[in-house]
């Protein structure tokens, strides 16, 4: 509870009497000043105790500032303000569009900005997306991926084969139009079908597209175990493709996942530190949790089962091919730690299976975890949590200065069954257990993870840091408190201890509250 009167955020309404705003422009009050915090600006430099002020949006003036007249007053005593956090790879998109909890779950978590559209996935067209959440209102701002699996599924269908010259043309001039519609890059996600399908060359030609504009390279790695290349080559195509196309690549949601590639990530930061070294803009963000959330066709089916869609899948997993079907499959579940591993996060025509391991369906039904696992998807498929990563290359991975930090969640449709709590939990849990308790990182070092060091990798101009003319994106954060309640048996809790919010100069949050209920903008690219 937040009782504590030492706590406690005041809101202070005052009245202001004065004349015509035009004779005296330099006095108007402020729209908010949030004064007694230590300000952490997000550039990586350490607190400082001064005063914040807001006027139409932006950053008015930082300094000392507790007399100044405002319509609210915030006070933010024994408090961190910072800027708002930036969610680098988020499958908030299709919830965003049709949101009935603007965005809580997100917000809570202090974030105000979220990019849409990652892993290759998302609508191709962006303009359309943009048109929607442009006339609905959003919660937290907004910047959109281009998706490359998308755009080649439109083009070439669930075909495992090369692009013709002509094909490769229009999937270059999708990436044309969505960047022109404000994306601020290209995301990919090879390791999915029909993206897997994609060769490096595809990769670096549509990348070159959005490098035109200024965009950036976000992938969903080839491997990101040992299924095919492997963690450390499928990072070092990120390399190829930043360096080839000349733009910043991130190896998104970097880890090193399954039994057989634990201990790998010192070498893939190794890779991508000696292409720092050289010149090639590489980065990397990370969601802070040892399990990742995927579906039975993500993790387990393998991508020749998956030419030509679903229906060909089924097809498979009924007919002659069932058999090597269930060896790649039984492989994979080794692979991701074995079947008590795996939870169904989500499965909607039998949800009382939601929260159960494939392990205890596997044992209940008398039959393999491979065979339950083609039972799941010939009912439709299943939403997984797969426990698959160690705390060694977490770590490692979170210390680098060049990882961002993202939450892979989703709002909305993603939102139902059993999800991966990091929709809910992401940033406050970093800031909970890898700061506060295990100080794995500092506090200054963490929030730039989530702030500037984001806003200069995509573009994001005047975002990601506290100083005068910057869009008003502040958080207040309670340093002792702020947690994620959120959990993989109960995770629609939304976190705590960022109680004030202020989204483009408006109370998205204060003093826990909910207020201004769509303060978000459509961000596009600026550099
Ligand atoms: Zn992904």
């Amino acid at each position: 509870m937040f009782l504590s009167s030492r706590f406690l955020i005041v809101g202070l309404l005052f009245v202001v009497i004065e004349g015509p705003a035009h004779t005296q422009p330099e006095t108007a009050p402020y729209d908010i000043v949030i004064t007694g915090g230590r300000v952490l600006d997000g550039s990586g430099g350490p607190a400082i105790e001064t005063d914040i002020a807001v006027r139409d949006g932006r950053i008015a003036a930082i300094g000392r500032l507790a007399d100044a007249r405002a319509q609210t007053v915030i006070r933010a005593d024994n408090r961190l303000v910072t800027p708002g956090f930036i969610d680098v790879h988020s499958h908030a998109g299709e919830g965003l569009a049709a949101d009935l909890n603007h965005g809580q779950p997100v917000l809570a978590q202090g974030i105000t900005t979220v990019v849409v559209n990652p892993d290759g996935g998302g609508p191709v067209d962006v303009a359309a997306q943009r048109a929607t959440y442009e006339k609905n209102g959003i919660g937290p701002n907004a910047a959109f991926f281009v998706p490359h699996g998308s755009i080649r599924e439109q083009v070439l269908g669930m075909q495992d084969r090369a692009p013709t010259a002509a094909e490769l043309q229009q999937m270059v001039n999708l990436v044309r139009a969505g960047m022109k519609a404000g994306a601020v890059g290209l995301s990919s996600g090879p390791y999915y079908a029909p993206g897997s399908y994609a060769k490096t060359d595809e990769l670096v030609a549509m990348s070159k597209a959005a490098a035109e504009s200024g965009g950036v390279y976000s992938s969903h790695i080839r491997d990101e175990s040992d299924y095919t290349i492997g963690l450390v080559a499928a990072v070092d195509e990120v390399i190829t493709v930043a360096e080839q196309a000349k733009l910043p690549g991130i190896v998104t949601h970097m880890k090193a996942l399954g039994v057989g590639t634990w201990g790998k990530a010192a070498t893939a930061i190794q890779h991508i530190e000696a292409a720092r070294g050289r010149g090639v803009h590489v980065y990397a963000d990370q969601y802070p949790y040892e399990a990742s959330g995927t579906s039975i066709e993500g993790a387990l089916v393998p991508r020749w089962a998956q030419v030509f869609g679903d229906e060909a899948m089924i097809r498979r997993a009924k007919g002659d091919e069932r058999g090597k079907l269930l060896e790649d499959m039984k492989t994979n579940i080794a692979r991701r730690g074995g079947a008590e591993s795996l939870l169904i996060a989500r499965f909607q025509p039998d949800p009382t299976l939601e929260g159960k391991s494939l392990d205890e369906l596997a044992k209940a039904a008398g039959k393999s975890a491979e065979e339950v696992a083609i039972d799941l998807l010939v009912r439709g498929g299943a939403g997984l949590v797969s426990f698959n990563m160690t705390e060694n290359d977490i770590e490692l991975i979170m210390k680098q200065p060049w990882t961002m930090t993202s939450s892979d969640g989703g709002l909305g449709p993603m939102d139902v069954g059993r999800p991966h709590p990091r929709a809910y939990g992401a940033f406050p849990r970093k800031l909970r257990l890898y700061v506060r308790e295990r100080m794995v990182v500092e506090w200054a070092f963490a929030i730039k993870s989530m702030t500037s060091l984001p806003a200069t990798v995509f573009g994001l101009k005047d975002r990601g840091v506290l100083r005068p003319g910057a869009w008003a994106d502040i958080v207040v954060i309670d340093p002792d408190k702020v947690a994620d309640l959120a959990t993989y048996a109960e995770p629609h809790q939304l976190s705590v201890g960022i109680d004030t919010i202020v989204v483009n100069g408006r109370l998205a949050r204060l003093d826990g509250k909910f207020i201004t209920p769509l303060p978000g903008k459509v961000v596009t690219l600026e550099r």
